[in-house]
């Protein structure tokens, strides 16, 4: 039988994986679900990309989610003929405007002189570039620079502390939703979150359009992780977007922030995804640093269902292996007795005293112990049953069936949750099973005599009621 990693992998697209073959071959080394930045790019580039991965889900005969990150009220550079070389002590300056002209660096938010104050920080390129406003005057900021560095086009700028007024949504990001409803994307990331409302607002407007794409909420801003429960609660998923967090609250504040994240989502049973700076030095080189295999091994160990790479695959030399190497790492924690399997979080059985679902999920968490269980089969109508199962961290993998194929499509992100890609009705009859034994001898390289657990809600799939275990042998 082949090896079903746990750990999720997200790769953002860009230049250096926008053709059919690089994305493949991303699939092909491990990557679970693609993620299109709507920062960078247009709609036809975008658009071209998610051509090619619904075309690729054709022709491999399985389900790759999308998720298509909103940029959010992000504030950036507009674009620059040539990176400029800033030297510490010079003062350079900024304005709105599309393009650089008569020595004036371009931003792209039209508030900007308004929001900033002589003496704070303006800082660019998740931080790597600092500056301090130093006088503003007619529209334009002067900034000193207080750190030598290498301005690229479209770079972020963060001022913290001053972006509170502006809309979570900006118009740019409206037109990306109604992009997002057209191409049926599977998630939304909606960046800059920093209460329960911004979510609902998005949820609204989503619903206004008949979609039920599913919401990730980045979270980058010190108001957000004051607001994380109330936050996790409207949402579908949360990202850790270690970039502009670690420029918005201090740096050495990261890692506790994350385990929290990580911890409030799995016991809420939403997915969680540990995003930026993974393996940026991947970017450049062909192996990545010790110190950035230890933080992907150490996000796995938290309990995060996904890890994202971002320059790494967007615009790195090195996309493949660095997912490549992402799997290995995943592989390589899995099989170690650090990651408690079998086991679902002491937080959630204590919050779930009462719940069927979790009564389920713990005997099947035991029976793997006690058994050799191939894979656990979970029908499911919502999904409910195999994220319930998620959390129990099993040792064999889930596979969910369910008729509505978004539905499937979306459960991927979840940690050992795969999908029974096949025209298959959750039902337990002669037929059913017959269709089970032969997709699992094919697909997953089962053999004659193998045990699985079935499980779910019949004989209708009610939401939540997972009501049953069936162990199955299977048979040639
Ligand atoms: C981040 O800030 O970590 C992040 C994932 O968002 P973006 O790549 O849009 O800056």
């Amino acid at each position: 039988m082949q090896n079903y990693t746990i750990t999720k992998i997200v790769a953002t697209l860009g230049p250096a994986s926008c053709t059919k073959e690089k994305i493949r071959e991303l699939l092909h080394a491990g990557v679970t679900m693609f993620r299109i930045n709507s920062s960078h790019g247009d709609e036809n580039f975008h658009k071209q990309n998610i051509s090619y991965i619904r075309e690729i889900e054709k022709e491999e005969n399985t389900l790759i989610p999308v998720l298509l990150d909103l940029q959010g009220p992000k504030i950036r550079i507009g674009s620059l003929p040539a990176p400029i070389e800033l030297k510490k002590g010079e003062v350079i300056k900024f304005r709105h405007q599309k393009e650089l002209s008569g020595g004036i660096i371009p931003v792209d938010y039209k508030g900007m002189a308004d929001d900033v104050c002589i003496g704070e920080q303006i800082l660019i390129d998740d931080g790597k570039i600092r500056l301090e406003v130093t006088d503003v005057q007619n529209g334009i900021i002067y900034a000193e620079i207080q750190t030598d560095g290498l301005l690229k086009q479209r770079k972020g700028i963060n001022i913290p502390g001053s972006t509170g007024s502006i809309e979570v949504l900006t118009q740019r990001d409206l037109e990306f939703v109604d992009f997002a409803v057209k191409n049926e994307i599977d998630y939304l990331g909606l960046s800059f979150v920093r209460e329960a409302g911004d979510v609902v607002k998005l949820r609204e407007i989503l619903a206004s359009k008949n979609s039920t794409a599913r919401i990730i909420s980045k979270i980058e801003k010190p108001q957000a992780v004051e607001n994380i429960d109330e936050i996790i609660d409207v949402s579908d998923g949360i990202m850790v977007a270690r970039g502009d967090l670690g420029i918005e609250i201090n740096t050495e504040k990261v890692p506790i922030v994350q385990k929290t994240i990580i911890r409030k989502a799995n016991q809420n049973r939403k997915a969680v995804i540990v995003a930026t700076q993974m393996l940026e030095s991947m970017i450049e080189n062909a192996i990545p640093t010790r110190a950035e295999t230890s933080d992907v091994a150490n996000a796995i160990l938290d309990g995060t269902d996904a890890i994202m790479l971002s320059g790494e695959t967007a615009m790195g030399n090195y996309p493949v292996e660095s997912a490549g190497m992402m799997k290995k790492i995943a592989d390589e924690v899995e099989a170690s007795r650090f990651l408690s399997r079998d086991k679902f979080p002491r937080q959630m059985i204590e919050a779930e005293q009462n719940s069927q679902a979790m009564a389920i999920g713990m005997s099947i968490a035991d029976m793997t112990k006690k058994m050799d269980v191939k894979a656990v089969i979970a029908l499911t109508g919502t999904g409910f049953t195999p994220i319930s199962l998620s959390e129990g961290r099993l040792s064999a993998p889930i596979f969910a069936c369910c008729p509505n194929s978004k539905i499937r499509r979306a459960l991927k992100l979840y940690r050992g949750v795969y999908t029974l890609d096949l025209d298959f009705e959750p039902k337990i009859d002669t037929g059913a099973l017959k269709t089970l034994n032969e997709f699992l001898i094919k697909e997953i390289g089962l053999v004659h005599g193998d045990t699985v657990i079935i499980t779910g809600c019949l004989p209708n799939l009610l939401v939540g009621g997972t009501n049953f275990i069936k162990i199955h042998k299977i048979e040639a």
